[in-house]
């Protein structure tokens, strides 16, 4: 079985995009409001909407089921306040939940959360527990700069975001720490946005202690971890400087990477870098990048045909990074799939 860890809802009918474009109008004159029942979209357009995209791709491709969580770039924390992020939150794991019910065999949900800036993110809760609990959501999606991208949160290690690893840990889901569009001019948002975020996360988690109070909470770093696997000596020499214990036992029992990086050398770098252990596949398609490799003749988020192809990867280990190791992150999905007798 190939477990694809990172899909988002990028394809969803036209109608979620024009409701979102009323929610935020509104945001000038309150009266004008729309409501989350105006919002309809029926389970044919939502077949169709999968059916010929990512389903399409899946099937192309190889892969067999996606954690899939709404569209990052949609998130967009810093419009509006928490109500805003709420209903929108609440309108957009719904749908991410009907396709999981649609097709149950490929998709199960990981939620956005109704991050807002400034906000206590313990305010996310109820809809995170909605979605664990209603939805069987497996995972979630932090996202450390709900500014989109001026980056007014404390860091993750802070004890400001407690209270959503408290509930992590209770229901042992996995969060993907993961940004939305950038509303900084200088961060272009998935070419130094989420590169940036991936690599300043992991920093964030070097420099604290986070995984001394929490020693089974989990992050995944998506996109190939950013910046990290290629610097590891960097990573692993300020580790040393800070008098911090080695990388593999400071943060490697907590974090893991995604296969997110679109060429074969990039993969190659990862797999031969970081702990098997620590690698899951994933290739967020159809996301930020949607062509074709005129080098390869190959869609460069067709992430499977790179793990398939790197020499750094015995088959057993590759058998890890396509099942084995999503299977022991997400635990719930793992239940889930054993219930199944899969
Ligand atoms: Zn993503």
């Amino acid at each position: 079985m190939i477990i694809d860890v990172h899909g988002h809802y990028t394809t969803a009918p036209a109608a979620l995009g024009a409701w979102r474009d009323l929610q935020i109008a509104a945001l000038k004159d309150p009266s004008k409001t729309p409501d989350p029942s105006s919002l309809k979209i029926s389970d044919d357009e939502l077949r169709e909407s999968i059916e010929t995209n990512q389903l399409k791709l899946m099937k192309q491709r190889g892969s067999d089921l996606t954690i899939f969580s709404p569209r990052a770039s949609f998130m967009a924390h810093h419009i509006g306040d928490f109500q805003t992020s709420s209903t929108w939150a609440a309108i957009c794991n719904e749908l991410c939940f009907r396709v999981s019910e649609l097709f149950p065999d490929h998709f199960i949900g990981a939620a956005m959360l109704p991050q807002s800036p400034g906000v206590d993110p313990a305010s996310c809760i109820p809809e995170l527990e909605r979605c664990v609990k209603d939805y069987g959501f497996v995972g979630i999606n932090l996202n450390p700069d709900p500014s989109g991208g001026h980056w007014t949160s404390p860091p993750l290690t802070d004890r400001h975001w407690y209270p959503v690893y408290e509930k992590m840990v209770e229901h042992d889901i996995p969060a993907m720490i993961h940004v939305s569009t950038s509303c900084n001019a200088c961060f272009h948002t998935t070419g130094a946005h989420y590169l940036n975020a991936d690599t300043t996360a992991f920093m964030q988690c070097l420099t604290g202690d986070l995984f001394k109070d929490f020693p089974t909470l989990k992050f995944l770093i998506p996109h190939g971890g950013g910046a990290v696997p290629y610097h590891w000596g960097r990573f692993r020499g300020l580790a040393q400087e800070l008098k911090k214990p080695l990388l593999d036992e400071h943060l490697l029992n907590n974090i893991f990477f995604d296969t997110c990086v679109y060429h074969q050398p990039g993969i190659d770098l990862l797999t031969r870098v970081i702990p098997v252990k620590n690698i899951l596949f994933a290739s967020e398609m159809i996301g930020a990048v949607r062509g074709i490799d005129p080098t390869t003749g190959h869609y460069y988020d067709d992430t499977r045909r790179y793990v398939a192809a790197t020499e750094f990867l015995t088959d057993e280990e590759r058998h890890l990074v396509f099942e084995g190791n999503a299977r022991r992150v997400f635990s719930r999905l793992d239940a889930h799939l054993k219930a199944k007798g899969l």
